[in-house]
């Protein structure tokens, strides 16, 4: 039986992207059985009835799960964040990282508006020569100009991604500018990113390039450390997963733990004072939410 991907899900019917094509499912009673809903993302397994229309059989397990936009088997985050207009932040652009390595979800640091930036750049270079070293890829573009475009390209391709980022960073008109054949507006598209929307919830992943997927709708809206408990934090950020290794306390949380390897590194500047009182300042308030352990 053909495999494929659902790229749609809308009123009872699911879009399934395979070798065939795209091909209009439905879902069987196993579903209901299973309690498994298919979801926008998931490898399927269908029966196909004709050319355009069939029945998904199987859903395959998922590697992940988000919850807004709901998507399976996301692989990649894009965290959109601008030059100028807004301002870029390391704090905010630290606690996208924590939720999406929490999600087990790899990152890519997108810098857009660079065609804005008359000054601060030297600033924005280090930061990236600095996130770069902790383990990131960063990249800087300009939809306006469409420097770095050709750069970002290659890594959607094999890969469901998602954008993620403020309001107004310019998440829409990079995905514009990725797909010119997309040929829509940028309001259209930010209607379809999460702004003004009027209909049911829906999300669709759009093709880009030979065989790349993105969903239409922003991820990680919600930045808030609900799930994450203190322990779990240390892994959210990988330079200083790697540096508690050499902690005397296997359970060291980094702030008041004698023979402490990460606080050792911000003295020896190392890592940066400010991803350290990021650190600090999320556990402060994953603790201040959950009970003391
Ligand atoms: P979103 O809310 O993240 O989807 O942001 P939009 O894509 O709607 O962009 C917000 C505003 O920034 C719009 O007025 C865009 O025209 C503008 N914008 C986005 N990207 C760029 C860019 O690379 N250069 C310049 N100069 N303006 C941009
Ligand atoms: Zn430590």
């Amino acid at each position: 039986m053909p495999q494929g991907k659902i790229i749609k899900a809308l009123s009872g019917f699911y879009y399934v992207f395979g070798e065939e094509g795209t091909v209009q499912c439905r879902g069987r009673g196993i579903f209901r059985k299973n309690k498994i809903t298919p979801l926008v993302g998931d490898e399927v397994v269908y029966q196909a009835e004709n050319k355009t229309d069939g029945y998904i059989m199987e859903v395959k397990d998922r590697k992940n799960e988000l919850v807004r936009p709901p998507i399976a088997n996301v692989d990649q985050a894009i965290l959109v964040f601008s030059a100028v207009e807004p301002e870029f932040s390391t704090t905010l652009l630290d606690r996208f990282l924590v939720l999406v390595e929490y999600n087990h979800i790899q990152p890519l640091i997108c810098i857009t508006k660079v065609d804005l930036m008359k000054e601060g750049f030297s600033k924005l270079e280090q930061y990236a020569v600095e996130y770069r070293k902790a383990g990131y890829e960063v990249i800087f573009t300009s939809s306006e100009t469409t420097e770095g475009l050709e750069e970002l390209s290659p890594y959607l391709e094999g890969k469901i991604s998602v954008f993620a980022g403020q309001s107004g960073v310019g998440k829409s008109s990079l995905l514009n500018a990725l797909r010119p054949e997309l040929d829509l507006k940028t309001s259209d598209i930010s209607q379809h990113l999460g702004r003004g929307r009027h209909t049911t919830r829906h999300v669709e992943l759009i093709k880009i390039g030979d065989n790349g997927l993105v969903a239409d709708t922003p991820g990680f809206s919600s930045l808030e450390f609900t799930e994450i408990d203190p322990p779990e934090l240390t892994y959210c950020f990988p330079e200083i997963a790697r540096l508690s290794e050499d902690c005397k306390f296997r359970e060291c949380l980094h702030v008041s733990e004698p023979k402490c390897a990460v606080k050792a590194a911000v003295e020896a500047e190392e890592l940066p004072a400010y991803r350290y009182k990021h650190y600090k300042d999320f556990l402060q308030e994953i603790k201040d939410r959950k009970p003391r352990y």
